[in-house]
């Protein structure tokens, strides 16, 4: 069956590419495509005709596009394959597959490959090849192209006799037919179960699904493979001792088979069935014709096992006329066959035990690799979560040392802002009396020389707010107070003591220093410019200052009062005068 198979499922090939390759318009191409569509035709119907039409295509080469190249190849190679040259058949694909990438394509020169390798008996290479293209399976979007390559497997896996494996196969073409609807597809899967448990001996298992599959084949009209199914229900009871009802069978299916004009093994088969019920119901004449035809198709087909069985049916039938010398020679014909099967079936065996083994570990490796990458990868995420988190973390704290910085800042700014509102005067924007006062303890607290105190106040200064008015009044304090400043050091201090008295606390300062100070102090009041004001007039003030260094002063509170008796005394001796405090006096 499997022969006739690989001839169907070349033809659904191109017939398939034929007819969704044919895009370019040219002459020369859709002529192309018509010789490739020719030569498919021919190569199930005529196989000489194909060569002569693949010879005629070889010519136009130069004008093949990728997908007709393709074809063009594949083609040529199931003419090497029906010729029997399965080595050039293998050399002609291995020559072109490393350029083809194609799914489609690739999956079904890696059938030829895999197929030309069983029939020269290389079957590790015959395994590898059919395992590539059970990889690219998955890639195929044509259904079609599925069941091809899955049914391309079997037939290898068959021929190896790896039969639970081959089965696995055919319940995954099922899977696709109930996918697909596709009754097809249905007859063929439903046909491997079925020759596939005769392969393996599981004779009832056969039988229960035989029904089922000649209904669906027949449905689909799929009419060989009806016959096939019914040929080898027909063996199965021919080989079950039911001679009579076999024999019956098989003489309508040999005409089938003649008129299908169908080469099949199957139906060398049937011949040697046909002979052995004839053999056993006592018609020896018709069991040799049989016999014969079959001994002979099988040798022509060089297939070993078929030769090897018929053999042994015709050394049975010749044993039966009493041909004794013939019956011993078709026995020993037999025992070699069988020793040549053995050892192929062990080679076969042992081929597809490596292969198996062999993918296993590439499985095992690749799972391993698997494994590894993927604890990789997720270390690596792991460690890229953490790097995430970590610059996170650094964001947020950057974040928030620099927003409690601002509020910090702002904070100190405040405190600031307040404290210097809390310790200076509105109006002239000195020191007022508190901080004065508090700053002054201080000084004299820490103090390691001596300390001068200046005190004054404004001259006559109701008399200004009377005259001119208070605005002019609040400006003459503002403009001492400017004026003042400019003559003081950094470490001294400038307060308002009080209306339009002020006082300057002068830490490190001798009794002659301060009064240079006081001096220059009242002489730049008496200098200042009035006319901004609005109103032209004199300005004074008076002066008191007194030291602590050792004059019989010890802290501010006595100093203070020792320079306001000063200040005093320079009211009481006509104003816009400086009095230095001295205890004497
Ligand atoms: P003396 O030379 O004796 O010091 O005479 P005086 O007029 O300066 O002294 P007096 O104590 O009689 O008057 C002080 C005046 O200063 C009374 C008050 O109205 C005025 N004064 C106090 N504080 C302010 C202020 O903030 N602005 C203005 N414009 N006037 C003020
Ligand atoms: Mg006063
Ligand atoms: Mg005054």
């Amino acid at each position: 069956m499997t022969l006739v198979r690989a001839i169907f499922f070349l033809a659904s090939i191109l017939l398939v590419a034929g007819t969704s390759m044919a895009a370019k318009p040219t002459i020369d191409s859709a002529s192309i495509d018509d010789l490739i569509k020719q030569a498919g035709t021919e190569i199930v119907t005529a196989p000489e005709k194909a060569s002569d039409t693949l010879s005629r295509l070889a010519g136009l080469k130069e004008n093949f596009t990728e997908a007709q190249k393709n074809r063009f190849f594949l083609l040529r190679a199931a003419t090497l394959g029906f010729k029997g040259m399965h080595k050039e058949r293998v050399e002609l694909v291995q020559s072109v597959i490393e350029q083809i990438h194609e799914p489609l394509y690739k999956i079904r020169f890696l059938s030829q490959l895999s197929s030309g390798f069983t029939n020269l008996g290389e079957y590790e290479k015959a395994l590898e090849a059919m395992n590539q293209s059970m990889l690219i399976l998955p890639k195929l979007t044509n259904i079609e192209a599925k069941v091809d390559t899955l049914q391309a497997a079997i037939n290898v896996l068959n021929s190896l006799h790896a039969y639970d494996e081959a089965l696995v196969y055919a319940d995954r073409m099922l899977a696709l037919a109930t996918a697909s609807e596709s009754s097809a597809t249905h007859c063929l899967a439903l046909g491997d179960q079925v020759e596939i448990n005769f392969l393996r001996g599981e004779r009832q298992r056969a039988r229960a699904v035989l029904p089922d599959a000649i209904r669906v084949c027949d449905a689909a009209n799929k009419n060989f493979y009806s016959l096939l199914l019914n040929t080898l229900a027909c063996i199965d009871l021919i080989d079950s001792g039911n001679y009579l009802q076999g024999k019956g069978a098989a003489i309508t299916l040999l005409q089938d088979f003649s008129k299908l004009n169908q080469s099949s093994d199957y139906g060398t088969q049937l011949q040697e069935a046909l002979a052995r019920a004839y053999l056993h119901t006592g018609n020896l004449e018709q069991a040799e014709r049989y016999g014969l035809q079959a001994y002979q198709k099988a040798k022509a087909g060089n297939a070993i096992q078929l030769m090897e069985k018929t053999a042994e049916t015709m050394a049975s039938i010749k044993r039966a006329q009493g041909q004794y010398l013939n019956s011993l020679e078709y026995f020993e014909t037999a025992l070699v066959l069988k020793n040549r099967v053995l050892d192929d079936l062990l080679h076969k065996n042992l081929a597809f035990q490596r292969v198996k083994f062999d993918t296993q570990d590439k499985a095992n490796q690749l799972n391993l690799l698997e494994q590894k990458n993927k604890i990789l990868a997720v270390e690596r995420e792991l460690e890229k979560k953490n790097n995430q988190n970590l610059v996170l973390l650094i964001a947020l704290v950057l974040v928030i040392v620099f927003v409690l910085g601002i509020w910090l800042m702002r904070a100190l700014q405040q405190k600031n802002q307040f404290r210097q509102f809390s310790q200076t005067d509105g109006l002239t924007q000195a020191a007022n009396r508190m901080h004065f006062i508090s700053f002054a303890n201080e000084a004299f607290k820490m103090r390691t020389g001596s300390v001068s105190v200046i005190l004054f106040d404004m001259d006559l200064f109701k008399n200004i707010n009377d005259t001119h008015g208070h605005g002019t009044g609040d400006w003459v304090l503002k403009a001492v107070s400017e004026t003042v400043k400019t003559h003081l050091r950094k470490v001294d201090l400038f307060g308002r003591l009080g209306g339009e008295e002020f006082g300057i606390c002068m830490p490190d300062s001798s009794q002659a220093s301060a009064l240079q100070l006081a001096e220059r102090c009242r002489m730049a009041i008496a200098m200042i410019d009035t006319e901004p004001s609005g109103h032209i007039f004199s300005l004074s003030a008076s002066f008191g200052v007194a030291t602590v260094d050792g004059n019989g002063l010890s802290n501010f509170d006595e100093t203070l009062e020792a320079a306001d008796k000063a200040l005093y005394r320079s009211k009481a001796e006509g104003r816009n005068c400086v009095n230095v405090f001295r205890q004497a006096s």
